[in-house]
């Protein structure tokens, strides 16, 4: 008997092995084996047993698999379809898409001895216990929604709906229903999420109506605890699963409803090694299943609304907030007519004083942690960078480094320059830190709380500092993007944008987009149960057209704007971009790589059909130590485009330049 056994390992090929007599009886597809590979041991995945007519070539050579590590199939057949067409889709090899799709097991050992589950799970499933709650009455835009929802069920082929509700129109109440139709009608349902940490009020929801029919998967459990929930999945006890990213990937029979929620959201798009986006995989996976996709979002993106208006998606809109809640009032604050430079502003400061009176909570969001964003030298303008990125240092007061945020580069901060020798070195700019500091000094009685990635390494530390507010054990939120997502606190009646303009200047087409996202997003936090919220967005740009709809909440207008830029500058949703990435520790030999790359483009890519631009230093032109230059491929498809791109891979890997990695990246969110 033989097999195809793909490998874990970065190859292009599917291997062929021989199956010993032995253990032929245990063989099946999507069953774990380990495999001799050169003069090594591999782990791979049986894709195929081939059938005795096939003619296989070299049949001497052909060397025996070792052992079988699996008591079931860890794959079907529809998941095994998906790595493949996500492989050929992200131009990543087939063995490592297995790989990461199957990272929740353990390496080689079975039997499987799961671990408990873990104790954030254990603590929203101990505070949660009356499940089965009655469903809340619904508002008649949220019936229709969910009757649109269970009439696609109920025809069992695939479709796409795309969710557009404002925040707190109730978009989760939606999820909850539909998922129940779908688990009435015997079928399973999987909803991804952005980031758990920041949604565990939506997971604690699920809880609570479903009780142990969840399993959640994310990064911050430990590996026995993915395990078990994946287990429970697997067999059959849980028919809810809510995951991040990587939990597209896994196996779960029977699957009748996917739920995006918060489509637009970057994180589903992973920017290291596999470079998938999970809403992109969700949806070909419910296509292969014929499954019903819903996409949530107050702020779709541009893509998916295209996908809408050229029918390929339905719309499903939720205009109101829930009991016709008004959406808070945005108020601008010009930021070019300030007396000093703090970012809280008298106009902030007394709107925060308000709020404190009347006993109700803050939100405040600065998109950088640390405490100033870079030192400067006042006397020749020295700014310390990083010795392995191409970017300034921020300063960390608590901890007095200077630290680089995209490598692990910390140093003791500067006494004096090292260019002038001067000692007047400065703090500048404003990171969440700074503020938190500011807002003491101003507020000595209010209790302040900080989320950013330096006061969150802590496992649960998130569920910590949301608990503390829910509460009301403090009075004031300052953080980063991770307070700007799915925070449903009643008592939040201020939010605060501190520096709109800091995603406004990225060298990236997506950032007006992400803008104009963030401050809605923001804004939504507020007045969402009885008390009315009032928003403060502060910049240097109030007239920028993404600053000015998003505090009308003028989303048509924004996205009319948007569509046009996008059009006439060729972007997404109206081309396809992939994006090539070079990158090496030598810069010379990342450039002669490049040269290299813009030859073989030339010859195999119809020029006709796709536009490249480059070989031109990345944004980020070094990061991590490593020098980086960029291609971008433009075209109608991305078909097209990978075929031609794929030859031009195979030549220049043939011709090998030493030391330059090159990186694909197929409809990229990011190109810095
Ligand atoms: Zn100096
Ligand atoms: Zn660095």
């Amino acid at each position: 008997m033989f097999l195809h056994i793909s490998v874990f390992r970065p190859l292009e090929e599917i291997l062929i092995y021989r199956c010993p007599p032995e253990l032929v009886k245990e063989v099946s597809v999507g069953k774990r084996v380990i495999v001799p590979l050169k003069t090594q041991r591999a782990t791979g995945l049986i894709i195929k047993i081939l059938d005795h007519k096939e003619k296989i070539k070299d049949l001497e050579d052909i060397k025996p698999i070792i052992k079988i590590i699996d008591p079931y199939p860890v794959m079907d057949e529809s998941l095994i379809s998906l790595c493949k067409w996500a492989s050929e889709y992200y131009l990543f090899p087939l063995g490592m898409v297995f790989k990461i799709a199957l990272s929740c097991l353990p390496p080689a050992k079975p039997p499987y001895y799961p671990a408990r589950i873990h104790s954030l799970l254990e603590t929203i499933r101990g505070e949660n216990r009356q499940i089965g709650l009655d469903a809340p009455s619904l508002t008649e835009d949220q019936k229709k929604a969910v009757e649109i929802i269970k009439g696609a069920l109920s025809r069992d082929t695939f479709s796409v709906y795309l969710l557009h509700g404002v925040t707190g129109s109730g978009k989760t109440e939606v999820y909850i229903q539909a998922v129940d139709a779908c688990n009435r009608s015997g079928k399973g349902a999987i909803v991804l999420v952005p980031e758990i940490a920041i949604t565990s009020q939506l997971i604690a929801r699920f809880i609570k109506r479903f009780g142990e029919k969840v399993a959640v998967i994310h990064s911050g459990l430990t590996k026995g605890e993915r395990l078990s929930e994946w287990l429970r999945i697997k067999e059959g006890k849980a028919h809810i699963l809510i995951g991040v990213r990587s939990a597209v990937f896994t196996p779960m029979d029977n699957v009748g409803l996917i739920v995006v929620d918060e489509e637009h959201e970057s994180a589903y798009k992973q920017e290291e090694g596999f470079k998938y986006n999970a809403r992109d995989v969700a949806i070909m996976r419910a296509r292969m299943i014929n499954a019903t996709v819903i996409l949530g979002s107050a702020t779709p993106s541009l893509e998916t609304l295209h996908n809408v208006h050229t029918g390929k998606y339905k719309y499903i809109s939720l205009p109101q907030r829930i009991n016709k809640k008004p959406l808070p009032p945005i108020q601008i604050v010009d930021l070019r007519k300030r007396k000093t430079d703090s970012l809280l502003t008298p106009e902030l400061q007394e709107a925060i004083k308000k709020r404190l009176c009347n006993k109700e909570q803050v939100l405040l969001f600065l998109n950088r942690r640390g405490f100033s964003r870079f030192i400067l030298c006042d006397d020749c303008g020295y700014v310390p960078p990083c010795p392995n990125c191409s970017v300034s240092l921020v300063y960390h007061k608590k901890e007095r480094k200077v630290c680089c945020h995209y490598c692990e580069y910390k140093a003791d901060p500067p006494d004096i320059c090292p260019v002038c020798r001067g000692q007047n070195l400065k703090a500048l700019g404003t990171g969440t830190e700074r503020i938190e500091e500011e807002l003491k000094n101003l507020f000595p009685d209010a209790k302040i709380l900080r989320m950013d990635k330096d006061t969150t390494s802590k496992r649960h530390a998130h569920h910590f500092i949301l608990t503390s507010m829910e509460k009301k054990e403090a009075q004031i939120l300052i953080g980063t993007q991770m307070v700007t997502k799915g925070l449903d606190l009643p008592e939040i009646t201020l939010a605060g944008v501190l520096l709109a303009d800091n995603m406004l200047y990225l060298p990236d087409f997506r950032s007006a987009e992400r803008t104009f996202q963030l401050i809605t997003q923001v804004a939504g936090r507020t007045g969402r149960k009885d008390k009315p919220g009032e928003v403060i967005v502060q910049t240097f740009n109030p007239d920028h057209y993404s600053i000015a709809h998003a505090s009308r909440y003028e989303f048509d207008r924004f996205y009319q704007f948007e569509k046009a830029y996008r059009k006439g500058a060729g972007y997404p949703p109206f081309k396809r971009l992939i994006r090539i990435l070079l990158k090496g520790n030598r810069a010379e030999s990342v450039v002669a790589g490049s040269a290299l790359f813009k030859q073989l483009l030339d010859k195999y890519m119809d020029r006709t059909k796709i536009e490249v631009a480059g070989p031109v230093p990345a944004p980020f032109h070094k990061l991590r130590g490593k020098h980086r230059w960029h291609f971008l491929l433009k075209s109608q498809s991305t078909r097209y485009m990978r075929n031609q791109l794929k030859q031009v891979l195979q030549a220049f890997h043939m011709e090998g330049i030493r030391g330059v990695e090159v990186e694909i990246d197929v409809d990229p969110l990011h190109i810095l």
